[in-house]
């Protein structure tokens, strides 16, 4: 159906909400009942900065508490409004169900340019937000665990456990408050590279797939491929960087804020991201042609494109001109409900956000278990050969009775783990196993039931199900 506006981010998620639903026979009112925002929190706060005061509006949403403790980052942007933190949230709750992250959903954010400030006023207002939404389980290891997301990073995660910390001078597993944090402050080695480390995983593992690779009129390996990368933050930097440094794949082109650069031989990622680093955009990079209207770029032909930005920026306007055969969402939302209709006319195929970009808060979960379970991921020092396993043995009998049913503690896991692999590994192939079982589940839908005809319904459907089986299970 056409529609005569653009849907909102929040309007558009409900969308292909529905469309799944409409395949499912879930019991009467349950269907509202998932598809709901819980709750919203709306904070102002006042903090004295140059002389003066400023007020700042900031929210967290919880979207569903099926699974507690509540998942996802808190973005600073200007941009940031009630309709999209709740669209976030929504997506957070799919999204971890269709990872099987233990987790209900949930998103926040903070109306704020952070470029605006110096370091240590954005200390301060981070350390503000923080106070205001932990006073109210808003932050909280056993019920709300924020992480980063646009704007933020380790840096502000840091800020937000060591306030919580402060205020919580008594509770051992404060780390877990939030995930992302530094390696010093109870991070885990991997949580940065995460979700642009997923979408390598997950392109990957639809490639295994050679009817999966066909249906979006493609052949062969990634080795070659042409994309176009849209965003070079820590998403799509890691992801264009991991799939031209390891999987063969050519970056043609990189859009950015200030427009495009191109280079039909392939890009190098590394040199862009400093160019960007230093100069504040794209234009001027010698290695590449500079193009100032960076849409047009989405537009060129590609094999494979990846928005990996903002949401909302493949919509009814520019759905039907897009060139490429393979949209890999690496951002939450980036096509709207009415493109998303025009691309599947078209026979593009769409891996959608809720598995494209869940390596973060599938990390994110490694994450927090550290925290909670106070063992270390993984051992590096030597120690002699039989004394070591049994204590190998030992820590992961005691992660898996910690963790119980709902870690996927698979058997590739588990070797690496006796074999006495480091954090870092033991994080990736966590994560590979997350996004192969992940796609595996999705793709069973999309091929196994007629009514189902693309990934991001299978998708949502896969997610569906679980969350209203844990209703089920547990009572509203
Ligand atoms: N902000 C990330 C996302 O949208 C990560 C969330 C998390 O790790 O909790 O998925």
């Amino acid at each position: 159906m056409k529609q005569n506006r653009e849907p909102t981010f929040r309007e558009s998620v409900d969308l292909m909400f529905n469309r799944a639903v409409s395949a499912m026979d879930l019991p009467p009112g349950l269907e509202e009942k998932i598809r709901v925002c819980n709750a919203t929190y709306t904070v102002r706060f006042g903090v004295r900065l140059r002389g003066g005061i400023q007020t700042f509006t900031g929210y967290r949403s919880v979207h569903s508490e099926h699974m507690e403790p509540v998942k996802g980052g808190i973005r600073f942007a200007l941009a940031v409004t009630q309709d999209e933190v709740e669209a976030l949230a929504a997506l957070m709750t799919y999204k971890c169900a269709l990872v099987e992250a233990p987790f209900g959903g949930s998103k926040g954010g903070l109306c704020i340019d952070p470029r605006e400030y110096e370091e240590h006023e954005l200390e301060r207002i981070t350390r503000r937000f923080a106070y205001e939404l932990a006073k109210r389980d808003l932050i909280n290891p056993s019920q709300n665990v924020p992480a980063p997301d646009m704007g933020t990073g380790e840096r502000e995660m840091a800020w937000i456990a060591d306030q919580y910390r402060r205020m919580n001078t008594t509770d051992i597993n404060a780390y877990a408050c939030v995930t992302g944090k530094p390696i010093h402050s109870g991070g885990i080695h991997g949580r940065v590279e995460a979700t642009g480390r997923g979408v390598q995983y997950a392109l990957q593992e639809f490639f295994r797939h050679p009817e999966d690779v066909a249906t979006a009129n493609l052949a062969g390996s990634l080795e070659g491929k042409r994309i176009v990368v849209q965003g070079l933050g820590n998403v799509g930097y890691h992801a264009a960087k991991f799939l031209s440094e390891e999987d063969g794949a050519r970056i043609t082109a990189i859009v950015e804020r200030d427009g495009a650069i191109v280079d039909d031989n392939g890009l190098d990622v590394e040199a862009v991201r400093n160019w960007i680093g230093t100069h504040g955009g794209v234009e001027g990079y010698a290695d590449g042609t500079y193009v100032p209207d960076g849409g047009s770029v989405l537009e060129k032909e590609c094999d494979i494109l990846i928005p990996a930005a903002l949401e909302g920026v493949i919509t009814t306007s520019n759905a039907d001109r897009l060139n490429a055969r393979l949209i890999i969402e690496a951002a939450n939302g980036p096509v709207t409900a009415g493109a998303d209709e025009i691309l599947r006319q078209k026979g593009v195929v769409i891996i959608p956000d809720l598995y494209a970009n869940a390596g973060g808060v599938t990390v994110s979960y490694f994450e927090w278990v550290k925290n909670l379970s106070h063992i270390r991921f993984g051992r590096m020092q030597r120690r002699q050969e039989e004394a070591r396993h049994r204590l190998l043995v030992n820590e992961l009998e005691r992660l898996d009775r910690y963790l119980g049913d709902s870690w996927t503690m698979t058997p590739t896991f588990k070797d690496r783990y006796l074999k006495g692999a480091d954090e870092l590994e033991l994080v990736r192939s966590g994560l590979d196993d997350t996004m192969r079982i992940a796609y595996q589940s999705m793709r069973e839908v999309w091929h196994g039931r007629d009514d189902i005809s693309d990934l991001r319904t299978a998708a949502y459907l896969v997610a569906i199900q679980r969350v209203a089986l844990s209703y089920r299970e547990k009572g509203l």
